[in-house]
């Protein structure tokens, strides 16, 4: 049995990798609930210990750790503008605190990085190869240069002190543990439609995202994280499926015909345009592809929120 610490355990992709590693391993969740939730974590099942914690600040732990999955960070974009100092804090001062224990555990650490480091993208689809067009002024740019920087330390830990990273680029994830207060367009419309109020488009609706399912997303990780030590990434995790804004909200409204219309808002400033993962290297190197489509991924994301709200 393993023992692998997930930072970031609390959150919405941290709570469904931790259920998913608890099956046969010990499994250190550390969090400091800026945006996760106790509601995640409470009835997780197995080796579970939860260690609240900023990983802005050094982090000791006295039992050996074999794995890190570095996930703490706020990632919808209200989340991470509230305080974009201290998104920037955690995504440098925390990666390098997270890399140091995993060298000093000489333990294998994955980081959670994202499309955004992207930007407007040039290019597409998003090959891991592009080196992306971000605003380093920008409001978005706290979190796309915070990633990119975590990037940057991951591949010098490597090159400088041979720690074991694996450095993935998420694409836009969805599911069940989602905050309703989130912010992020799948919960938005959801909830939206289900309390009959209209849907909010920012912008003109026509800007695309591709979805990926929650469970396809852990697998990757998984995935990742079992690959040879000489698999470094980065690799694009994410379903190629592409829809416009507009084609999402009308996908909600088919599934909860309670009465909601359109309604056009203005749209933040940044806000990329077009995106979409290629994910052949994640085909070849994991031998993985999403499995859940956009229809049946909202099905149970519907269903997690009639619960909830
Ligand atoms: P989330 O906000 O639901 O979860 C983030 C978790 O990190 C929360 O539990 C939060 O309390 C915790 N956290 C934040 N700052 C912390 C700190 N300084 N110390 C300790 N804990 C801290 O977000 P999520 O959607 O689950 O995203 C998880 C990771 O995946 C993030 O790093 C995010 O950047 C990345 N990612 C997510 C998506 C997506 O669509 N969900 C896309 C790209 C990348
Ligand atoms: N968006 C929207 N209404 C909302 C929330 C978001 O139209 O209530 C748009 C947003 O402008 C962006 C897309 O949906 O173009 C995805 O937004 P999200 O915040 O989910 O993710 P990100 O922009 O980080 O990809």
């Amino acid at each position: 049995m393993k023992t692998i610490l997930v930072t970031g355990g609390a959150g919405f992709v941290g709570s469904n990798l931790c259920e998913k590693l608890l099956k046969n391993n010990r499994v250190l969740c550390v969090d400091n609930f800026q945006t996760g939730r106790k509601e995640n974590i409470q009835n997780l099942n197995g080796d579970f210990e939860l260690i609240t914690h900023n990983i802005q600040n050094s982090l000791k732990i006295n039992e050996n750790i074999d794995e890190i999955y570095n996930l703490a960070s706020p990632a919808s974009p209200p989340h991470y503008q509230k305080d974009p100092i201290d998104t920037l804090k955690t995504n440098v001062f925390g990666m390098i605190n997270m890399l140091d224990l995993a060298k000093e555990h000489d333990a294998k650490i994955l980081q959670t990085s994202t499309s955004e480091v992207y930007g407007e993208p040039l290019e597409h689809p998003q090959k891991e190869s592009y080196r992306g067009n971000v605003n380093p002024d920008g409001i978005r740019a706290c979190y796309d240069e915070g990633k990119r920087c975590s990037e940057t330390l991951c591949f010098d830990y490597n090159r400088q002190y041979d720690v074991e990273i694996k450095v993935t680029r998420l694409f836009n994830t969805y599911g069940p543990n989602m905050d309703p207060l989130d912010g992020r367009v799948v919960s938005n419309f959801i909830i939206q439609a289900l309390k009959g109020e209209n849907i909010k488009i920012y912008g003109d609706g026509l800007q695309t995202r591709s979805f990926c399912y929650v469970d396809d997303t852990v697998d990757a990780l998984i995935k990742t994280m079992n690959t040879n030590k000489e698999f470094t990434g980065p690799l694009n995790i994410g379903n190629p499926g592409e829809f416009t804004i507009i084609e999402l909200a009308n996908l909600v409204m088919d599934k909860i015909n309670n009465g909601s219309d359109l309604e056009y808002c203005p749209l933040p400033s940044d806000d990329p345009t077009r995106r979409k993962p290629d994910i052949s290297l994640a085909k070849k190197e994991l031998d993985w592809s999403p499995k859940i489509s956009l229809d049946e991924g909202l099905d149970k994301t519907i269903e997690y929120f009639e619960k909830i709200i």
